[in-house]
């Protein structure tokens, strides 16, 4: 079959929510891809960071098949194997004493929300309910995380919504503080906002809003649904900001491909839930954290992890030997690319598509978020195609 007849199927009967590359993806091996005609991809997209060891790792599918042909699935009414193990790996490795599984981004957030509202209402009475997120954030597009999302066009069409959201700028201190009252029960952040365009906040800035959190006996809840497992340099993003989260979400990379979101919740924060009060009948489920146990085991146990940081550092070095590219932003191997005036990020990305080498936008950027266990020669040869496309 050619590309052409699934671009077809897919414009007659799949709803039309996505602005598509002109691109099939049919087999994939490693940070390379190939469409139904053969034409050859490097990816430095992952799946918009889902994944992790890039296509069809032999590990992670080795792990996969063999739960597959195991056991694919239980109920949560039951306790199974590899949820359990995935949890204990995440929560030792990540520092936290207790996971819920959901299966998405927006599912993860929408788990820490009712955390959050139920621990308000716990310690501070049933009006304290109200959760502080930033302008520009994206948490996910269920009603709850839509909400939670700081940007008008995701919400525009879409009222009413629940309430009980408040939007401040992040890296600005007095904005917080002028938010905050009795009914605030927690702040959510992305510490650095992904689909808002690549922007890490300051440093400074997060340990103040640590410590406010702390001070005023509120949650700190950490989006780490892109920034989780790796993409930054170390498993977890907050550390490199020297704070402890009371919740962290993660979702896209924690599976390697297949879907998966995680709640971490540390002493505060793993009581607040109890028996009855959240469930997902997919969450947990054994193929999915049999993924999940591969992906950590190679980023934890064969030292994926330590490659991250200067895998990075090597491919900033080389973007910023191209001229058109202005400047970058992100941390680690999350990379957002300012092009110099006059070039246009999606119409690069597509005629990068068209040379060979997929790679996403993000606002007015291009944005890279290449598998972490990409080889040199794949690098080399997607900056290669950059290059070229944007001479
Ligand atoms: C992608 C993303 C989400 C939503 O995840 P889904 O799996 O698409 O629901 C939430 N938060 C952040 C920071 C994201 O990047």
């Amino acid at each position: 079959m050619t590309n052409e007849y699934y671009q077809n199927l897919d414009k007659q009967y799949i709803a039309n929510t996505y602005k598509r590359q002109n691109v099939v993806l049919t087999r994939g091996s490693g940070s390379t891809g190939f469409d139904a005609e053969g034409k050859k991809y490097i990816d430095f997209t992952s799946g918009i960071g889902v994944n992790s060891l890039g296509f069809c790792n032999e590990n992670w599918v080795s792990a996969v098949t063999a739960q597959i042909s195991t056991i694919q699935h239980t109920s949560n009414i039951f306790v199974s194997v590899p949820d359990t193990v995935l949890a204990e790996k995440l929560c030792k490795a990540a520092g936290y004493s207790k996971v819920f599984f959901a299966n998405s981004g927006a599912e993860a957030n929408e788990g820490a929300v009712k955390i959050a509202r139920k621990y308000g209402a716990d310690n501070k009475g049933k009006e304290c309910v109200n959760i502080i997120t930033m302008q520009n954030s994206f948490h996910g597009r269920t009603i709850a995380a839509l909400e939670a999302t700081g940007q008008d066009v995701f919400h525009k069409n879409f009222y009413p919504f629940t309430g009980g959201f408040r939007y401040v700028p992040m890296n600005d201190k007095e904005a917080l503080e002028a938010a905050f009252d009795e009914t605030v029960c927690a702040v959510m952040i992305e510490l650095v906002q992904g689909e808002g365009g690549v922007i890490a906040a300051d440093k400074d800035y997060v340990r103040f809003l640590a410590d406010f959190c702390r001070d005023h006996e509120i949650l700190l809840i950490v989006d780490e649904v892109q920034t989780g497992i790796g993409r930054t340099g170390t498993l977890l993003t907050s550390r490199q900001f020297g704070i402890a989260p009371d919740i962290t979400t993660l979702a896209k990379g924690l599976g390697g491909g297949l879907p998966i979101g995680a709640v971490l919740m540390n002493e505060k924060t793993e009581g607040v839930l109890s028996y009855g009060d959240h469930g997902s009948t997919f969450g947990g489920n054994p193929v999915s954290c049999a993924g999940g146990v591969a992906v950590l085991t190679e980023l934890l146990d064969c030292g994926l992890l330590e490659e991250v940081s200067p895998k990075a550092e090597y491919i900033r070095e080389k973007l910023l030997e191209i001229p058109q590219i202005k400047e970058l932003s992100g941390l680690g191997l999350m990379i957002g690319i300012t092009l110099a005036d006059g070039y246009t990020a999606s119409d690069i990305a597509a005629k990068c598509a068209e040379n060979g080498l997929l790679i996403l936008t993000a606002k007015t950027k291009l944005r890279m978020l290449p598998p972490l266990n990409i080889t040199k020669e794949e690098i080399d040869k997607g900056l290669e195609i950059l290059a070229k496309t944007l001479e």
